[in-house]
């Protein structure tokens, strides 16, 4: 079944004892002098983004064995929980950012931070293109970077799903310019409507405000921007106070979908006192200069609704230079880049992945899947045992629980179908090309971490305990290599995840809190829970104070609705 992997024989210095270690241990790379025991000579470290992966690795990392280089087109990192706070000033934009040289100052690494944004990697000569956002003149624009060892925390950029109009029209909400740009146009909309020459009509169009997206920060935002309309906007502009609509646009059935059922029920029965205009089943399909067309999932009817302002939000997609960096390491095809359980990327040498750009693939559910490809390829008898096939799919699910978790919430079509045939008559025969096809469905969506901060941080701190331990690994191996799983044993064990809950703030000082378990709170004392626990993961002392005083400020005067 399993496909084992090559053996690598390492003789141990200590004991001259042989230990054998399998070929896809992580951090095999680093045992050559990586640790800096190579004559003195460093090895580089070049850490690709400053988001939540990339900074919290970046903090975490204690050794002095790497010459590090940072390459990101931002100099800071935003703490994006409170991005749609900033959309309407509740914090400034400058409170939520850290610059990345003071967060690795005083670190006992060397550190080299460069402004740009990486184009091109190439894992074959293991260096990395990168220009300058700063637009020099031409030939300085552009630099490559030799590495020994690459972490990637690019995360993901927003998915358009190809929307004709959507680029060219809409705001998004992934930066913390974003955030402003929005903050700017809202207040825009509000001048140009209390203009004179603007006719009732136009009045109703600029102050429709629509968000596209019901996840939890397009409710945030629908939330927010009610908050700030209805809390500071209608005294300072009360002729417009009628004129004001917002609508939430969500193609799928619930708005919440990831949150428990109290939660979507309260959040609607909120939105509708509020007078937010929740459409769910209305999936956008065009959005031009002024109006964005609606489908109607059921009845198939497009609408074409006015509009003001639009915030798309929903969902990440792969960026481009991933996308291109994934066919060279032969991941074309895959949603997210795959790694191993140790992050580190499938199909390349010494480059790790982490946050939103990458996603662990369950090891070995996938080299079953393979295994099985090679069998049924090789008897080329265009079917396969329904007998093997349920074998390997009990031994799948028994030992990999959130496999089945999967296959179920997302009712992957041809899986499901070769399961139900699976059920019945023994001696039936499952087609190998249906076969090849549910496992490449399964190998392409497995993807169980949600692309949230909370993996990234413990995926950054994950990787950043594994490289400070790398080098008393490579002294004594002896010790560190105690965890053992079948097929191999390794220095470290696999990072594994654990949630601590998700909020979804709703507006009005009420939030919704979900800890694990399904254990539900909703209300103003989770909203206070939100302000505790977000206080606290503020990354400095310095942003923790900004914050906090802004709140206080907020509510003491109020947002301001200043056109800056
Ligand atoms: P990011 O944090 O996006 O960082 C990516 C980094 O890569 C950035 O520094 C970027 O500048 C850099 N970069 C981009 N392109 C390049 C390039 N070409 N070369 C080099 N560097 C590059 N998660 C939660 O857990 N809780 C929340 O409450 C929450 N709220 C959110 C609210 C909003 C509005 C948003 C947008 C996200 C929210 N998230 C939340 C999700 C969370 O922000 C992401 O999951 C997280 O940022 C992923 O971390 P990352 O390091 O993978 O990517």
């Amino acid at each position: 079944r399993a496909t084992p992997s090559k053996l690598l024989i390492v003789l141990t210095a200590a004991g001259g004892a042989f230990l054998a270690i399998s070929d896809d241990s992580p951090f095999r790379s680093l045992t050559a002098g990586e640790s800096g025991n190579d004559g003195g000579k460093k090895k580089k470290l070049v850490v690709l983004g400053t988001g939540w992966g990339g900074t919290t690795f970046l903090k975490n990392l204690k050794t002095s064995a790497y010459d590090v280089h940072v390459v990101s087109p931002h100099n800071y990192f935003t703490f994006t929980p409170l991005l749609p706070s900033v959309t309407n000033g509740t914090v400034e934009a400058r409170s939520i950012v850290e610059p990345i040289r003071n967060i690795v100052r005083n670190k006992p690494y060397n550190v080299e931070f460069k402004e740009a944004e990486c184009y091109r990697i190439d894992p074959v000569n293991k260096k990395v293109y990168c220009r300058s956002i700063q637009n020099l003149g031409h030939g300085e624009n552009e630099f490559a970077l030799d590495y020994d060892v690459l972490v990637i925390a690019m995360g993901a950029r927003v998915n358009t799903f190809n929307t004709p109009g959507v680029e060219e029209h809409a705001h998004f909400l992934k930066e913390v310019d974003d955030a402003q740009k929005l903050r700017r146009s809202i207040i825009d909309c509000y001048e140009r409507a209390s203009l004179p020459t603007i006719s009732d009509e136009e009045k109703k169009r600029i102050m429709h405000f629509v968000v596209v997206g019901g996840g939890p920060t397009g409710v945030e935002y629908a939330a927010e921007l009610h908050d700030f309309a209805s809390q500071d906007l209608a005294s300072l502009y009360p002729s417009l106070k009628d004129y004001l609509k917002i609508t939430l646009l969500e193609a799928g059935n619930h708005i919440l979908p990831m949150f428990h059922k109290k939660v979507t029920d309260f959040a609607n029965e909120k939105f509708q006192k509020d007078q937010i205009d929740v459409k769910t089943g209305s999936m956008v399909v065009k959005v031009s200069d002024k109006d964005i067309s609606t489908k109607n999932r059921a009845t198939g009817q497009i609408e074409a609704i006015p509009y003001g302002v639009v915030l798309w939000s929903t969902g990440i997609a792969t960026r481009p230079v991933i996308a291109e960096f994934m066919e060279k390491i032969g991941q074309a095809g895959k949603r997210v880049m795959a790694t191993d359980e140790w992050l580190k990327v499938q199909g390349c040498d010494d480059v790790y992945a982490l946050g939103d750009c990458a996603s662990i693939a369950q090891r070995k559910a996938l080299e079953d899947a393979a295994a099985i490809m090679k069998t049924v390829d090789k008897n080329n008898a265009g079917a396969v045992d329904v007998g093997d096939f349920k074998e390997f799919v009990k031994d799948i699910y028994e030992r990999y629980p959130q496999v089945r978790k999967y296959l179920e919430k997302n009712k992957l079509k041809n899986f499901e179908s070769l399961l139900r045939n699976a059920q019945g008559d023994s001696q039936k025969k499952i087609d190998i090309e249906a076969l090849k096809k549910a496992l490449s469905e399964v190998d392409s969506q497995v993807s169980f971490l949600p692309p949230t901060a909370q993996v990234a941080s413990q995926q950054g701190k994950y990787l950043a305990a594994c490289f400070n331990k790398a080098g008393r690994c490579e002294m004594k191996p002896e010790g560190p290599f105690r965890f053992q799983e079948s097929g191999g044993r390794y220095p470290f064990h696999p990072f594994s995840y654990k949630h601590s809950g998700q909020f979804a703030p709703l507006g009005g000082e009420q939030a919704a809190v979900q800890f694990p378990g399904d254990w539900v709170s909703i209300g103003h004392a989770s909203q206070g829970l939100w302000y505790t626990v977000y206080a606290s993961k503020l990354v400095t002392w310095r942003t923790k104070v900004l914050v906090v005083s802004d709140w206080f400020r907020r509510f003491t005067f109020g947002r301001d609705s200043s056109h800056l």
